[in-house]
């Protein structure tokens, strides 16, 4: 449902992006892998509207879409960020900042106690603030107010990486069951290869900004075809 064709970003000399093209269908995961600097964030952010790429388009359900918000339906694609701390806003109960969501989507039948019963969290959790959950609640809520506009894609930017492994283990779970009973298109952004194994059903490998290597997770960690991913593969066993 969503197609990125020929997406490019400099940053002055920086080549961040350079001419990546990817698809990702209804109730997929697609990762996208790569270390730090690799133009990861930089995709996701062209795809998601929050940055303006210097070349190429963004497609859902066949349509083109506007580089940057201005012009998009909002809600349509969301992010999840790596540190919910740092975006959810710590004056407001999670009620408040669910309901805030809910206003400013397009679907009115869903509310706040229905958003935290999707992620599995207690509807009694409305009443508290950020700093009164726990990192893996924190993550919950975030992801509930991304679903709140009900998006067609959601993406995932190092959305466990703070996490300790049980608390990994949940969310993924979590984002597994939600792309399945949503039919969610989700891109899954990751420097660990073990996330990938469980969550993704196909990957793309990005090096300096270049893909490198695609295709089914499971042939590409078993068979990688580019050197580059070849020691990815031996980096992580
Ligand atoms: P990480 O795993 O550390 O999050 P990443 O793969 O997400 O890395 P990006 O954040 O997309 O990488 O960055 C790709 C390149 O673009 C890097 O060289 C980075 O320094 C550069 N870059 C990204 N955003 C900007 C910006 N706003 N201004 C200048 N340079 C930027
Ligand atoms: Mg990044």
């Amino acid at each position: 449902i969503l197609v990125a064709t020929g997406i490019s970003k400099s940053f002055g000399a920086t080549a961040a992006l350079s001419d990546a093209s990817l698809e990702v269908a209804a109730g997929e995961v697609l990762a996208i892998v790569g270390e730090s600097g690799s133009g990861k964030s930089t995709l996701a952010r062209s795809i998601a509207g929050l940055e303006v790429p210097d070349t190429g388009t963004v497609t859902l359900h066949g349509a083109q879409l506007p580089a940057g918000r201005r012009g998009r339906k909002p809600g349509q694609i969301q992010i999840v960020f790596q540190d919910p701390y740092s975006t959810l806003n710590p004056t407001f109960t999670i009620g408040q900042t669910l309901q805030e969501a809910l206003r400013a989507g397009s679907d009115r039948t869903r509310t706040v106690k229905d958003l935290l019963e999707l992620v599995e969290l207690d509807p009694a959790l409305a009443m508290r603030r950020p700093s009164q959950l726990s990192g893996g609640q924190r993550q919950r809520v975030s992801i509930a107010r991304a679903l709140a506009p009900n998006p067609d894609v959601l993406i995932c930017d190092e959305s466990v990486s703070a996490l300790d492994v049980s608390v990994q283990a949940q969310i993924l779970a979590l984002l597994a069951r939600l792309r399945d009973e949503l039919g969610l298109a989700m891109l899954f952004i990751t420097h660990d290869l073990g996330v990938v194994a469980r969550i993704a059903n196909n990957v793309v490998v990005l090096r300096n900004g270049e893909i490198v290597e695609r295709g089914a997770t499971e042939r590409v960690l078993r068979a990688p075809e580019h050197e580059y991913t070849r020691l990815l593969v031996a980096a992580a066993e």
